[in-house]
């Protein structure tokens, strides 16, 4: 008998957002006119003196392997961003260059966690985070977060959480499924707790330059009390519409910079040699009025969403204000038979409104978050009227 999979990959979930976008566009590529929320990208061209840097990357041969870290000018572009924008000072061999931010939050994790380490994640929280957290054995801890806090974490709660076995929390800010912003005070707040408990924090800042209504985004990195204690991830997929070259970066107190470094080294080694080209490109010119541009145009979306959604009956969302999803509750169109079945979850719902009125949605259950359902608004407006339309439609069915 053919030998089986690996107990730990059958017992994985396969990324959601990733699924149903994958099957969104298979059913447009079939010729239906599906509009699909699924991904999470920026619906923008990469800026052309990002694209030139990676032309002339590859005119001029760099097309070879590169160190392990990553190109000594990214590297040092990277520690300027962090310590400009971020007020995070590390110098060069406290970076380290990945394939996404995906891959350096799986490297952070390799890097800190034992088997049966538990690793805080507040919930609703990032598909991948609980999936990465199994896969280096350790355990996710999940905490429930509630609207009427903006689904954010508290030091009570994280306090509450800790046990001798808690190695770090993983913390997502601007959030990803719920756009809550932590503030300045909140951050300080939980520092207060982690610097007592001397847990780490994974600290996801990849959604940091879209953000909105004048908030202004905090690292929690830069509280000195904690500032070894904290992994900083980042990456250009969002903030200069880069999702497809795949460069994120982490900066950490250098000794766990280089576990990740030493894992990274026999596992994928350096990320593409032209993206890093790209990447630095990005980092090293001024590319804040391309950046303020498209949160405007986020912006004008975020706001005709929830417009729209207010005046939508039973539906419950808490107000983003930063990334570009909308999250919103649909307890109330649950349980309602539809062409003689019953939706039950929100995955049934997000499957009735797929293969039915053909708007693809993530449901919460991938986020922790069963009667939910997230879209993402990084898509045209024209899309988004047609989601609008073709939702209210679907829930008035169920209605
Ligand atoms: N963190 C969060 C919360 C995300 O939504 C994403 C987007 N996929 C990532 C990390 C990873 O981004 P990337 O790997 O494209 O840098
Ligand atoms: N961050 C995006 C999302 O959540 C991309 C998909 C992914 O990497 O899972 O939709």
């Amino acid at each position: 008998m053919i030998r089986p999979l690996s107990k730990k990959v059958a017992a994985l979930e396969k990324s959601q957002t990733l699924a149903l976008t994958a099957r969104a566009k298979k059913m447009q590529g079939q010729g239906i006119d599906v509009v699909s929320l699924t991904a999470g990208e920026p619906d923008f061209p990469t800026p052309q003196i990002v694209k030139d840097a990676a032309i002339a990357a590859i005119h001029d041969n760099f097309t070879k392997y590169t160190a392990n870290q990553g190109i000594p000018d990214l590297l040092k572009a990277i520690t300027f961003k962090l310590k400009r924008e971020n007020n995070l000072e590390f110098d060069p061999a406290q970076v380290l260059v990945s394939c996404g931010a995906k891959h350096s939050v799986f490297n952070a994790l390799q890097a800190v966690c034992n088997r049966a380490d538990e690793v805080i994640i507040p919930s609703p929280y990032w598909v991948s985070y609980p999936e990465m957290v199994k896969l280096v054995d350790a355990e996710p801890v999940i905490v429930r977060t509630f609207p009427a806090n903006d689904f954010k974490i508290t030091p009570a709660l994280l306090n509450r959480m800790i046990t001798r076995r808690t190695k770090a929390l993983i913390l997502n800010s601007p959030c990803n499924p719920t756009g809550a912003v932590y503030a300045r005070d909140e951050l300080e707040g939980l520092a207060t707790v982690i610097e007592r408990t001397g847990i780490l924090v994974i600290a996801d800042e990849i959604y940091e330059k879209v953000i909105f209504d004048g908030l202004e985004h905090f690292s929690i990195g830069s509280i000195p009390s904690i500032a070894d204690q904290v992994i900083t991830i980042n990456g250009v997929s969002k903030a200069y519409s880069m999702t497809g070259w795949r460069i994120g970066y982490l900066a950490a107190r250098k000794e766990i910079v280089e576990g990740a470094e030493k894992l990274q080294s026999q596992v994928t080694s350096n990320a593409s040699s032209v993206s890093q080209k790209a990447a630095y490109a990005a980092l090293a010119n001024d590319l804040s009025q391309e950046i303020a541009r498209m949160v405007v145009e986020f912006d004008r979306r975020r706001r005709y969403l929830v417009r729209e959604f207010e005046s939508i009956d039973g539906l419950e969302f808490v107000y983003p204000r930063g990334a570009f999803y909308l999250f919103f509750k649909v307890k109330a169109y649950l349980n309602k038979a539809v062409d003689g079945k019953t939706i039950r979850t929100s995955d049934d719902l997000c499957e009735f409104m797929l293969t039915k009125h053909h708007l693809a949605m993530v449901p919460g259950t991938g986020f922790g978050a069963q009667d939910w359902v997230r879209i993402s608004y990084a898509c045209s407006m024209a899309d988004l009227e047609k989601a609008v339309e073709r939702l209210r439609r679907g829930l008035s069915e169920l209605a």
